[in-house]
């Protein structure tokens, strides 16, 4: 079989991008129902791409810093379930294991919506029943600042989580949401990994050994989500898979994947493009060119069912651990 029968034919796992900011009201607006020319995904190019389940996070931007981040994410919140609605036969809602365990290869792309940074829940434990009942599934407790939970790797600081992030990582293990390690400061990290019953992932993060920058996992952090049943996914963001982004390449970002199977193993390595979010690598440049991972992959000599664990195995395995039943 030859990489792109091989991709076409696996269960393929984005575990993020930015699209939903671009889908808002205003100027440059993109409808996600059809090939935009400009950005890095939408219906179109996910299916072009051969992904079956792609995490969508609500990243409330600037607004966060403004008076009501939880609008700014509700907006976001918005444009999924509306692109879900006016496309039910291309794009479904993934809100349990048994909605996750039903995605076919030929159906409707599943998406887990997520926030990234828990600014919109406003330290009240309230907001989040009410964005689990909106569909969240998948929750990265910071951005690169400090909130009512933690703080994220730019703050610089020794805290860990708070009382009101230590609550959200037992209630969020309670209620079925995937808990997010991308952005969180080392100790909030350690903290997570500490607290939490269920796997939990890094969901658009690389190798510090390779590429050392505070976004990026140390190779003891790497084995601490290994210990806990986890995934890391992999991502096309230039400066996280080179200290000089301008040779950042393909070839460059499996290193990564090889490095992370070599210290976590292959249980634990999945992929997270952060399209929309970030300016990736040039062979990677829109969901199209998903493809050429498998074809990467192959090159590298790993076998196609290590391929379709790092595709969609991994990330699929653990998500069935976490979400509600049904
Ligand atoms: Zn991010």
């Amino acid at each position: 079989m030859t990489a792109s029968s091989l991709h076409q034919h696996s269960f393929v796992f984005d575990a993020h991008c930015d699209t939903l900011g671009a889908a808002l009201p205003g100027p440059g607006q993109r409808d996600l129902r059809h090939r935009g020319s400009k950005g890095h995904l939408d219906v179109p190019r996910l299916q072009a791409g051969g992904i079956n389940c792609q995490i969508f996070a609500a990243f409330p931007g600037k607004a966060r810093l403004q008076a009501s981040p939880t609008a700014a994410v509700l907006e976001r919140v918005h444009v999924l379930h509306d692109l879900i609605a006016l496309a039910p036969e291309d794009i479904c809602l993934i809100q349990t294991a048994a909605d996750l365990a039903a995605l076919r290869c030929d159906g409707p792309i599943g998406a887990i919506l997520s926030l990234e940074g828990v600014e919109a829940l406003v330290g009240r434990m309230s907001l989040l029943h009410i964005f689990h009942r909106l569909g969240v599934r998948n929750i990265g407790l910071t951005w690169n600042h400090r909130n009512a939970a933690a703080d994220g790797v730019q703050v610089g600081s020794q805290a860990g989580l708070t009382a009101f992030g230590r609550e959200l990582v037992a209630t969020c293990n309670q209620i079925g949401i995937m808990l997010d390690l991308s952005h969180l400061n080392p100790a909030g990290v350690a903290d997570v990994l500490a607290l939490s019953h269920k796997p939990v992932i890094a969901s658009h993060s690389n190798a510090d050994a390779l590429c050392p920058h505070p976004r990026n996992l140390t190779d003891d952090q790497l084995r601490g989500v290994a210990a806990n049943g986890g995934v890391v996914g992999v991502t096309f963001v230039r400066e996280f898979i080179s200290p000089d982004p301008a040779a950042a390449t393909l070839e460059r970002m499996i290193d990564h994947i090889d490095h992370i199977v070599q210290v976590a193993g292959i249980d634990h390595v999945g992929i997270g493009s952060d399209f929309d979010g970030c300016n990736p690598i040039p062979e990677l440049s829109n969901g199209e060119h998903y493809p050429r991972i498998s074809e990467g992959l192959s090159r590298r000599g790993y076998t196609p069912a290590h391929i379709q664990q790092i595709l969609g195995e991994n990330f699929r395995r653990v998500f069935l651990q976490t979400l509600p039943t049904t």
